[in-house]
């Protein structure tokens, strides 16, 4: 179902104290005034425990960062779908440009870390972005497109309607170079008009479609005001419990 949902990525960020003191934070602010949006916090694994107990008293959903493409068995190390799913985890990041750069995850892996979530009935935020050099290039749309028909599109339609796309484009992740408002509805349209035509468009409109990269509680608003733009995928003003509040109600 499409929905406005901000999402924080921590990324490997915080010790525990910390991230008690910050989901702490943020679900006082949100208590005190409904957000018109979805909120989820994505924490390192070793917190879930901690930030899932607060999404039972508040209003914060919480995801993971990671999940092993594996169902379960000798994989020391990973994480499956089902464990997530076991400690009612919601949402979890799929696809990050800092997966596929450092640990070489390509789509065919990414498609089965997504179908492992679906089937443990959690939500893939799925990362798609192009490179600098693709839009330097002015590939990126080329790029984008190649990235959904190699993984999410190969779902049929009832299991894709599962699925959160984020659109980041990797040279505005972590830099405070920020797509302008134009180039971010130019690619969400781009995306939401390829689903209608895989699918159909009632499961295009019904796709939340989230921008990523250097949103802060600045440049949150306008954004999310695009039309098809759904709300925002957060990483660096994700870790600061106002900006990230600011952001949580700039729609
Ligand atoms: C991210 O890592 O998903 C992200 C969008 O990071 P930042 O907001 O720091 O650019």
């Amino acid at each position: 179902m499409r929905q406005k949902i901000v999402a924080g990525n921590w990324k490997m960020n915080k010790v525990f104290h910390e991230a008690e003191d910050l989901v702490g934070a943020i679900a006082n602010a949100i208590d005190d005034r409904e957000p018109d949006c979805e909120v989820v916090i994505c924490t390192p694994s070793v917190f879930l425990e901690m930030t899932g107990d607060y999404s039972e008293e508040s209003q914060i959903r919480t995801g993971a960062q990671n999940v092993s493409e594996h169902e379960s068995g000798a994989y020391t190390g990973e994480i499956s779908a089902a464990m997530l799913d076991s400690m009612a985890i919601d949402y979890c990041i799929v696809g990050h440009s800092e997966r596929r750069k450092y640990f070489g995850e390509k789509d065919e892996v990414l498609y089965e870390k997504a179908e492992r979530l679906i089937e443990n009935e959690i939500i893939p935020i799925f990362c798609i972005g192009e490179q600098l050099e693709d839009r330097e290039a002015e590939n990126h749309f080329k790029v984008v497109e190649a990235q959904l028909v190699n993984s999410v599109f190969k779902f049929n339609k009832d299991e894709f309607s599962n699925i959160v796309i984020a659109y980041e484009p990797v040279w505005a992740i972590g830099t405070g170079k920020t797509a302008t408002p134009a180039q971010a509805q130019e690619m969400h349209a781009f995306i939401r008009d390829l689903i209608a035509k895989k699918y159909d468009n009632e499961t295009a409109e019904e796709t939340s479609i989230l921008y990523g990269g250097s949103c802060n509680a600045e440049n949150a608003k306008e954004l999310f005001s695009q039309k098809d733009v759904d709300g925002g995928l957060i990483g660096g003003a994700s870790l600061k419990a106002n900006d990230f509040t600011k952001i949580i109600y700039s729609f």
